[in-house]
């Protein structure tokens, strides 16, 4: 990593101890904050927008007007929330860097880069600028965190190869998901050399508030359910951090004892959680194997595989994310609400899928 962090667990600020007027509760976050560095970490991720403004004031209070400022390592991003031109982004970066308390960022990032975004990132020369902040001293290492497929990614790290780290969605029930495509989109971080950030390791949690049965698989192995999603992350090469989103002092301490050691996933454990995997995905999901035959053929352009693979992952794991994938998707290109129901695709589907009605259901659950 191109800065020295102390062990591989960073703490992700999004999902605090909070208040019931919604402020950060700032005497656990302090003991929480306290705990982690005791137990030698000493990374923390932010942003402008967490906890609708509170996350970079919180880390004020409970970090960096606490430590001296070599004893942590400091992330924030450029999130498109708070910014629509060229002009805005410089004034921002200066309000984050007063809301945190700091004189510089250890490291910056272009935050949820996609199609979309990307875009308007090019249009506001938002990588430039930020560029120009680093060369200023204000951050010293630049990076994106990535939402969206292996072409995109290329694209943006052969454009700025002043990227050193990119941080990505990568757990073990993405891994292969058709929709998320986490493992070609770190096999892209591997392939430009690198270092990955992991977030979202235990997917919004959805990876610790397992359905009864798949909890028995892992049971059975005497671990709880975060310890193998964590260990997944981590055991592949290149993470060089693995965010979490810590939100009490028994994830603080439960994070920091597994990353000691997190010991790379036996043969039996991986098998369990394929068939954790395997559980997940028969929770009424669509059978699709994403060959792409019907695609061809579609006069409206529809990406029906990457509709039904959102449509799974929200069937599988429920929260907030794949209906955030499915907008991406279709930003720009056709939504399961623009079939006209031709029929052109279930004549090709070696499925045999009912793919007009199918696509019905996509659009009534995410549309
Ligand atoms: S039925 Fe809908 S999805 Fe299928 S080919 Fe026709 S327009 Fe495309
Ligand atoms: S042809 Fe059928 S199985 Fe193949 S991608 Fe299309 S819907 Fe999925």
């Amino acid at each position: 990593m191109p800065f020295e962090v102390k062990k591989r667990l960073g703490f992700g600020c999004m999902r605090l101890p909070l208040l019931e007027d919604k402020r950060v509760d700032l005497e656990k976050f302090s003991a929480m904050v306290d705990a982690f560095m005791a137990a030698g970490y000493n990374y923390f991720d932010t942003a402008h927008g967490y906890l609708d403004g509170e996350s970079e004031p919180a880390l004020r209070a409970a970090l960096t007007s606490r430590y001296p400022r070599e004893a942590y390592v400091l992330t924030n991003k450029l999130s498109t929330y708070h910014f629509e031109r060229e002009e805005e982004i410089r004034p921002l970066f200066f309000s984050q860097l007063a809301a945190t308390g700091v004189d510089h960022f250890d490291f910056y990032l272009m935050h949820a880069q996609d199609r979309t975004l990307y875009k308007k990132y090019r249009a506001a020369h938002a990588y430039e600028t930020a560029l120009a902040l680093q060369r200023e001293g204000y951050f010293r290492h630049f990076g994106i965190s990535y939402h969206d497929g292996p072409e995109l990614l290329r694209e943006i790290l052969t454009a700025y190869p002043e990227i050193e780290v990119v941080q990505i969605q990568l757990n073990y029930a993405d891994y292969e998901d058709k929709a998320i495509r986490s493992r070609e989109v770190y096999e892209v971080c591997r392939e430009f050399g690198k270092d990955v950030i992991v977030m979202e390791p235990v997917k919004g949690g959805s990876l610790v508030k397992l359905p009864k049965e798949a909890m028995a698989v892992l049971s059975a192995l005497g671990g709880t359910p975060a310890s193998y999603a964590l260990r997944f992350a981590a055991g592949l090469p290149g993470v060089r951090m693995v965010l979490s989103g810590m939100g009490d002092m028994a994830m603080v301490k439960e994070n920091t004892a597994l990353f000691e050691d997190p010991a790379p996933l036996t043969e039996a454990e991986r098998e369990a959680l394929s068939r954790v995997v395997e559980i997940l995905r028969s929770r009424g999901t669509i059978a699709c194997t994403a060959c792409r035959y019907c695609t061809a053929g579609c006069p409206r352009g529809i990406d029906i595989p990457t509709l039904f693979a959102c449509y799974n992952s929200k069937k599988m794991h429920g929260g907030w994310t794949p209906k955030y994938y499915y907008r991406i998707k279709t930003a720009d290109s056709p939504k399961a609400s623009d079939c006209i129901g031709c029929g052109a695709c279930e004549g090709v589907c070696p499925q045999h899928l009912p793919i007009r009605a199918l696509l019905s259901e996509v659009a009534a659950l995410f549309e």
